[in-house]
């Protein structure tokens, strides 16, 4: 039983759809204040309504994470209603697939910008709220793409989720001085709106190269991050846990039909 998160200011960004709805979700159970931020409207509406209906404390913030002074704005107004900033979900992100033989200078940076520099953009404008507060908590979502894995189309992908890694071994440093650690959670394969965009055949064969045989709930991912943001995770900074059912695991196509 980890020490309760009950009534802590927390900023879910992509906190609207997938993984992030996931994470909002269990934290809003565990009784945290939810911020959740995105760019659409009726999505981030939508899961607020739902947690409401739960029972839970959430409102949305429109942002677009990839700009600065929205992430800044996403803060002000996150400490304007819920009194402060104690926890951050950095988990926004986009996955276009596209090839590297068509692969646009553009396409790189779009999703740079929305994995990579957003990820820093969220966590220097949250300093100054974790200073305040005298402690904080960032929890990244990076991949088990690019860290550990490759699949074709996701070059700009991968080296955005490796980044991110290679982004919070410093940060964890220089956040240490506030209290506050930075933990990422590396996904498998997650069943989300996201994913359900790669079509039915990509769902099909990924789970059945998955030793527990499914992808992943988005609260799988949820309760990794509850983890990484509790009391009990004090000591724990500039670290990643994969979270997939063992994907990564299997040397071999025979080494899964062995299963
Ligand atoms: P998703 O279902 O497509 O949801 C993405 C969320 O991010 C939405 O709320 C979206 O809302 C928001 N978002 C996208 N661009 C944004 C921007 N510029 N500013 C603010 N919000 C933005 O994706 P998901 O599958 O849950 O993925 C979430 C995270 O998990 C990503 O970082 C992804 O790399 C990571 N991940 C996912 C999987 C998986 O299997 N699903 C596996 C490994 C890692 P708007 O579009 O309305 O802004």
């Amino acid at each position: 039983m980890l020490t309760s998160i009950a009534g802590k200011s927390t900023i879910v960004t992509g906190g609207s759809k997938g993984i992030g709805k996931g994470i909002a979700r269990v934290f809003a159970a565990q009784g945290a204040h939810v911020m959740i931020a995105a760019r659409g409207a009726e999505a981030g509406e939508a899961a607020v309504a739902e947690i409401q209906a739960a029972g839970g404390t959430a409102a949305f913030h429109q942002t677009d994470v990839a700009d600065w002074d929205s992430v800044q704005d996403m803060v002000a107004a996150t400490a304007e209603t819920f009194g402060g900033v104690d926890i951050l979900c950095a988990n926004a992100g986009i996955f276009p697939q596209v090839k590297l033989i068509d692969m646009s200078p553009d396409d790189w940076d779009g999703v740079m910008n929305v994995n990579l520099k957003s990820t820093f953009l969220c966590v220097k404008a949250c300093i100054p709220a974790f200073e305040t507060a005298g402690k904080g908590r960032v929890v990244v979502t990076s991949s088990i793409t690019g860290p550990v894995t490759g699949f074709p189309g996701w070059a700009h992908y991968g080296a955005s989720k490796s980044g991110q890694l290679g982004f919070l071994k410093t940060a964890a440093m220089e956040l240490a001085r506030y209290n506050t650690t930075i933990n990422a959670v590396m996904p498998g394969n997650i069943f989300t709106e996201g994913l359900q965009d790669l079509g039915q055949e990509y769902l099909d064969t990924m789970a059945a190269s998955i030793p527990l045989k499914r992808l992943g709930a988005v609260e799988d991912i949820g309760n990794a991050a509850l983890f990484f943001a509790s009391d009990e995770a004090a000591y724990v900074t500039g670290q990643q846990i994969v979270v997939d059912g063992g994907q990564i695991l299997p040397e071999s196509l025979e080494a899964i039909d062995e299963i």
